[in-house]
């Protein structure tokens, strides 16, 4: 019987077992990899605005933090799970980790759909997150940044009740601030465009110039949007896009076979990225099934979504012209479908390694927070491509000189990194 359900963690744990294997790692450090350092579980009580008083259900997750302080998204979602964030943070871990920045990984979120939240209790909602975490993050033990459906305004929210609580400032705190409060010049941007320096070195090497290549992307959010937007600055075209429809509860395909037009659809997105169909429609998009964007006939496949997007069923539909797929989202393949990958001719980028962009930014964030003093523009896109290219061109090296594939160099060099700060600071 095939799967239909699938545990992020679960995979996340099958990928490290596949590195330790690689690695031949003892039986301590693997036990201790294989699960999260520390978690917290916790109740937020929200009054909401008819006047009830509404309990959510928060969660903080520290995977690993030898090598610096842990560093993970807040993700708020109807359908999180403790075992995606256990996931999350784990992969954080080996993110930071491959970028060979000096933190750790952790995850947190709460299970929420601010779809039907107002303004006011989202800001309760940060703000109480905040309340019962606050012991056990900081800007030298974990720090928080945003991930789906939480925003620059979310992160503000949450640093102003930590400074608020503490009674000093503390900017480096959380990143993904807003600009004007302490943000980094460019982290907006900084996860996709990482996602296309990935695509373009990877291009480098098959020898394959961008302009001649067609794109298809899952998902219209902040890594899609910012992907797409340098892809086509490189010369290549995206034909299909797909995105969440919160009202029929499904997603859909947009196919302009002779190129999206990028910012025509942001015009037509709201603010969590969903596409308004009916206006795509009349503007000449083909409206397809949710699934579509992965079967087009195109050189790139960009997953910049959610995870377990491309399982066991679906693999085999794409399309024979693809030539890379670069994982923007976290997790978006299933154990299963990655080993069917892994048969195929399909260059794959893996996820931490491909939208590690976001966290280096996030460090570069944290370490102007700290010194109070700020980079500009193109500052920090350069040291971001210098650092996203460094990460990339050591996998690939890795990887030919050891006949890996790019996701098993990448798990083998990052788990080794925490594995040996682990043991030299004597933990196992
Ligand atoms: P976002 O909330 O801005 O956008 C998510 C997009 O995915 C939306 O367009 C939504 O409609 C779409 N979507 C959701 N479920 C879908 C489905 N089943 N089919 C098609 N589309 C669907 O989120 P984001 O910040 O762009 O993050 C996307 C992914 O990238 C996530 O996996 C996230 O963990 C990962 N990531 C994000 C960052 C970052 O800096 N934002 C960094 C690293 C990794």
């Amino acid at each position: 019987m095939k799967k239909t359900t699938y545990n992020p963690f679960e995979t996340a744990q099958n990928q490290f077992d596949h590195a330790a294997d690689l690695l031949e790692l003892d039986h301590a450090t693997r036990d201790f990899l294989r699960n999260p350092m520390r978690e917290y579980h916790f109740t937020i009580p929200v009054l909401m605005d008819d006047g009830k008083v509404k309990v959510f259900k928060g969660y903080r997750v520290q995977h690993n933090d030898a090598r610096g302080p842990a560093k993970g998204g807040i993700r708020f979602h109807p359908l999180g799970t403790i075992d995606t964030v256990r996931a999350l943070s784990m992969w954080m871990t080996w993110k930071t980790s491959v970028a060979d920045i000096p933190l750790g990984g952790s995850n947190g979120g709460v299970i929420c759909d601010p779809h039907h939240l107002s303004r006011n209790e989202q800001e309760k909602l940060c703000r109480g997150w905040v309340r019962q975490i606050v012991k056990n993050v900081g800007p030298f033990s974990d720090i928080p940044a945003p991930d789906i459906m939480t925003n620059a305004q979310h992160m503000l929210w949450m640093l102003d009740e930590y400074e608020v609580i503490l009674g000093k400032r503390y900017p480096g705190f959380i990143t993904g601030k807003p600009i004007e409060m302490g943000g980094s010049q460019g982290r907006r941007e900084a996860t996709g465009y990482g996602v296309i320096i990935t695509v373009r070195e990877a291009l480098k090497e098959l020898a394959i110039k961008p302009e001649n290549t067609l794109a298809s992307v899952q998902g219209f959010g902040n890594v899609a949007r910012n992907a797409i937007e340098l892809y086509h600055r490189m010369g290549g075209k995206v034909i299909c896009v797909s995105s969440w429809d919160e009202n029929d509860h499904c997603s859909y395909s947009f196919q302009k076979k002779d190129g999206i037009d990028l910012n025509e659809l942001k015009s037509i997105a709201d603010s969590f990225g969903g596409i308004d169909k009916m206006k795509a429609q009349e503007l000449g998009y083909e409206l397809l099934p949710g699934e579509a964007w992965l079967e087009q006939e195109v050189d790139i496949l960009i997953p910049a979504a959610i995870e377990n997007q491309i399982t066991e069923e679906n693999v085999k539909k794409i399309n024979r012209r693809v030539k890379i797929m670069a994982e923007g989202a976290n997790g978006p393949t299933t154990t299963e479908a990655d080993k069917l990958l892994k048969e195929s001719d399909i260059f794959i980028i893996p996820d931490f390694l491909a939208n590690a962009g976001g966290v280096i930014c996030s460090y570069f964030e944290q370490v102007q927070s700290n010194m109070n003093y700020y980079w500009d523009k193109d500052e920090v896109f350069g040291k971001l491509d210098a650092k996203m290219t460094s990460a990339y061109i050591s996998v690939s090296d890795f990887s030919k000189a050891n006949e890996l594939s790019m996701r098993d160099a990448a798990y083998v060099i990052s788990v080794n990194r925490v594995a040996q700060a682990c043991h030299d600071r004597g933990w196992v």
